[in-house]
């Protein structure tokens, strides 16, 4: 059984000084004054067998901060950042996603999210959801992730997506039986697994038919788990469903029987009054990913409206090349900004709300026991240096954490009891390391890339 103790720990909103966490193996059991788990006797801890049976680590002047949780990521982009920035839409998809994802291959996947979750675990996020779609007919990429997971030692959810649209690289579509069937089996197959989780995900109207939606919804009800899905993240979407079905877009899933509290569309930018209060009522919930849609120029997802509706909301940073950083608590801050600036209105979105969107709504929208320090929840945390300058001055600590702490901050990392990350350094993948295998993976691209840039290799 260990204690750790801090000088601030957060716990039920409140930052409590003299406070101790609990933890027995990846779960945390109990939280609550160091004192009066010792009965009373807080200097026992300082005599020598003066605490049987308990190991306490005293962190120091640190904040404990439940650990964030990315939502949405499809972590192999973290290889394209640089490749087609600023671009449109289309053009960022076909020069960057379309022209790289189906060179990876395995390793080429277990590398990139070697990149994406090496980097977060510094940024503070200790659960993932990479939301993946590079099958090539069949699951040893997703197995890649899962592995490079395990490596690093970060918490993932994987929905695995289900693509039947056939405008997209071959590597991305499966027939619907086949999408069905491998998503079951690795659903399966890490059913128990304490630190990875898959749900099903069929990846948006535009690039999964109506049957596929439907599969993927049949799976998530048989199973009992979540179910994943892009909603409006561009107009056109919102366009197509309306020339096509003459519907709304969450109305056109609710005509498809997919809507209720599994439900989980990502973005949700172009959708109205009526959209939102569906959702709402349905009790589904909603990943925002604020930076992805302004570097993507998407536009502004209705953020009061969606929670105001009782939608449950997470934080995401999309992919690595959307956005084009890794770290919630910076999704903590562009939320807040950005729905400020769409209203008019400073009052928009509270620091308080935002942090709780990157970290219990994470745990709401994945279904997952994390996102808080509290008996039962994963032992996830992090350690903020109160000393670190942009923490200062120490007026209201959960406002600056949101809107002006620097990742220098970020001391450590704690992953299911593990601590995973320490004073710049992840301990359990050599960052150096990551950064050879980037290279010899992409080294090659540069040239294609500087042809593409030049609008002479697209036929390549
Ligand atoms: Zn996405």
């Amino acid at each position: 059984m260990r204690l750790i103790t801090a000088e601030q720990i957060l716990v039920n909103g409140a930052f409590r000084p003299g406070y101790a966490v609990e933890i027995v193996g990846d779960t945390i059991t109990w939280v609550g004054p160091l004192a009066e788990r010792l009965g009373g006797d807080a200097d026992a801890v300082l005599r020598p067998g003066g605490a049987p049976g308990l190991s306490i680590e005293d962190w120091g002047r640190v904040a404990l901060v439940p650990g964030t949780v990315n939502a949405h990521n499809h972590s192999f982009q973290s290889l394209l950042r640089g490749i087609a920035d600023d671009e449109p839409f289309f053009v960022w998809r076909d020069r960057a996603l379309y022209r790289f994802a189906p060179l990876l291959g395995p390793e080429g996947v277990y590398t990139g999210a070697l990149l994406a979750f090496g980097e977060m675990l510094g940024y503070g996020v200790t659960t993932v959801n990479d939301f993946f779609y590079i099958h090539d007919g069949g699951n040893e990429n997703a197995e890649a992730v899962i592995q490079a997971a395990q490596d690093v030692g970060i918490r993932l959810v994987l929905t695995r997506t289900m693509y039947d649209w056939t405008g997209a690289p071959a590597s991305f579509v499966e027939t619907v039986p086949d999408a069905y069937r491998r998503t079951r089996q690795l659903m399966e197959k890490y059913a128990s697994h304490p630190s990875v989780t898959v749900y099903p995900a069929p990846h948006s109207p535009h690039a999964a038919s109506p049957e596929m939606i439907q599969a993927g919804w049949r799976l998530a009800e048989e199973t009992g788990t979540y179910f994943h899905i892009h909603v409006a993240e561009g107009q056109y979407e919102v366009k197509q469903i309306r020339d096509k079905y003459g519907m709304r877009p969450i109305e056109w899933l609710e005509s498809l029987g997919v809507l209720g509290p599994r439900l989980v569309i990502v973005h949700g930018v172009w959708l109205d009054d009526e959209d939102i209060r569906r959702l709402g009522g349905a009790g589904a919930g909603l990943a925002y990913n604020p930076a992805s849609n302004m570097f993507l120029g998407d536009g502004i997802t209705r953020l009061p409206e969606m929670l105001a509706a009782g939608v449950k909301v997470a934080l995401g940073t999309d992919g690595g090349c959307s956005n084009n950083r890794t770290s919630i608590f910076d999704e903590m801050r562009t939320c807040g900004l950005l729905q400020k600036v769409a209203r008019l209105d400073g009052a928009a979105i509270a620091a308080e709300t935002a942090f709780r969107l990157g970290t219990a709504g994470g745990g709401e929208v994945l279904g997952l026991p994390i996102g808080r320090i509290a008996p039962g929840f994963k032992a996830d945390l992090v350690a903020l240096d109160l000393d670190d300058i942009s923490l200062y001055p120490p007026h209201n600590l959960l406002k600056n954490i949101v809107y002006s702490m620097s990742p220098t901050a970020i001391r450590r990392v704690m992953v299911g009891g593990r601590v995973v990350w320490a004073e710049g350094e992840l301990l359990t993948f050599p960052l150096a390391r990551i950064r050879r295998l980037v290279e010899t993976l992409t080294g090659g691209w540069r040239e294609i890339i500087a042809r593409d840039a030049e609008g002479v290799g697209s036929q390549a």
